[in-house]
């Protein structure tokens, strides 16, 4: 991810130009924390300012995430497949826990790339600005701090959930960088109630967003009893590991975000099954560079501007892409291959 001049950055912040949301992080060095450019706080001066292009990187280099624009829920688009090949990966398989345990992973992940340890952190510096270690310390947590607020799962799974090895290490994390326990972000009111009984997430991104485009996509590839669609909301029975649940995605256009609701008895597994919705809904895609992208097609242009914010639906099970790609496509041409099929499709069918 390239990161912007600093101008422009400081612009965005200025404006709260929610187009620059989850591509630029700012570090007010003044008071240690990093927001998302739409913070309602009021602007830090401009010398004030550090900009980061992802929210590890910030971290890396000391802030701590603000308590109200809470990066935790900026859109996600590291993720996006234009990112390199290999950092996507990689960042699937972190997301997925693979540096959680055992924090000299980094050699061990590098070889399932098939690259050098050298050459994955180099890759991580140039598109996210931060190691791996950083970024997979950043993801636990950011889920934490989403888990704290935004539902009532006791502290233990919490920790759990984020990837902690152990309570104790999640409140010690949170005291170094929060001065205070993780209990101390909880929402207020309410109790405790265990990941069995369902977990509610909400899980943003940059607009535009072709919701009803993106749930005929599914519509159209649906697996009779696995998948469905009932009152606009995708619902898939889920298997991993052996244990069954289910998983519901609705649509928040005010807030551009999707509202996710997960009931799995392993609350282990919850950072997996929000890497697999990010995927299915294509939550990461920064559309608007897709967008421009296509646009450049004469052919495809019009079919652009008509359907904005199109998205290509990923595969639940592989980290593929279920539109028209094949082996013979070259790899950088990928995403915009997807994207375009996908635009072409639509068209066929109105
Ligand atoms: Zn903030």
């Amino acid at each position: 991810m390239e990161l912007l001049d600093r101008k422009t950055c400081f612009r965005a912040l200025q404006s709260r130009d929610a187009r620059f949301d989850g591509r630029v992080f700012v570090g007010v060095t003044s008071t240690g924390i990093y927001c998302r450019p739409i913070c309602p706080s009021r602007p830090p001066k401009f010398e004030n300012c550090r900009f980061f292009a992802s929210a590890a990187a910030a971290q890396e280099a000391g802030f701590r995430p603000c308590l109200r624009c809470r990066p935790e829920i900026a859109p996600d688009l590291a993720f996006w497949r234009g990112t390199a090949n290999t950092v996507s990966r990689a960042l699937a398989l972190i997301a997925e826990g693979a540096l959680d345990e055992d924090e000299a992973g980094v050699e061990a992940l590098a070889e399932r790339m098939g690259v050098g340890g050298r050459q994955l952190r180099r890759l991580f510096k140039q598109h996210l600005g931060a190691s791996p270690i950083a970024v997979a310390q950043t993801r636990r947590v950011l889920f934490a701090k989403q888990l704290l607020h935004d539902t009532h799962l006791p502290m233990a799974e919490v920790a759990m959930s984020a990837g902690f090895g152990s309570v104790r290490r999640f409140n010690e994390t949170f005291r170094d960088l929060f001065d205070r326990p993780p209990s101390a972000l909880r929402r207020k009111g309410g109790v405790d109630n265990s990941a069995r009984d369902g977990v509610t997430l909400r899980l943003a991104y940059r607009p535009p967003y072709d919701w009803p485009g993106m749930l005929a996509a599914l519509a159209a590839r649906a697996t009779p009893g696995t998948e469905w669609i009932e009152d606009d909301v995708w619902h898939r029975s889920i298997e991993l590991d052996g244990k069954r649940g289910t998983v519901a995605v609705a649509h928040l256009p005010a807030r551009n975000s999707v509202m996710v609701t997960i009931r799995f008895a392993s609350v282990k597994a919850l950072p997996v099954l929000v890497a697999r919705i990010r995927r299915v809904f294509d939550l990461g895609a920064d559309i608007a560079t897709i967008g421009s992208h296509l646009a450049r097609d004469p052919r495809l242009a019009p079919l652009v501007a008509r359907r904005p914010g199109l998205r290509a639906p990923g595969d639940w099970e592989r980290d593929t892409m279920v539109v028209g790609i094949d082996d013979d496509t070259p790899r950088a041409w990928r995403p915009w291959h997807a994207y375009a099929m996908q635009h072409l499709r639509m068209a066929n069918h109105g």
